[in-house]
């Protein structure tokens, strides 16, 4: 059975960059599933969600 995501409309959270199922990134922050272009944008955006924190 294949993976059932509509990527149609699936951007990078930090960057707005457009997603394709080969170049997503999926990170699971507070659980919750964010999508990425690349790891740089996820950490980038983990670092402004929580700078607060640490
Ligand atoms: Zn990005």
């Amino acid at each position: 059975m294949k993976l059932r995501m509509n990527l149609t409309e699936l951007r990078c959270e930090y960057c707005g960059a457009e997603l394709t199922e080969d170049n997503i990134y999926v990170r699971v922050i507070d659980g919750k599933e964010h999508h990425f272009c690349c790891s740089h944008c996820a950490d980038a955006y983990e670092r402004k969600g929580h700078s607060a924190c640490y």
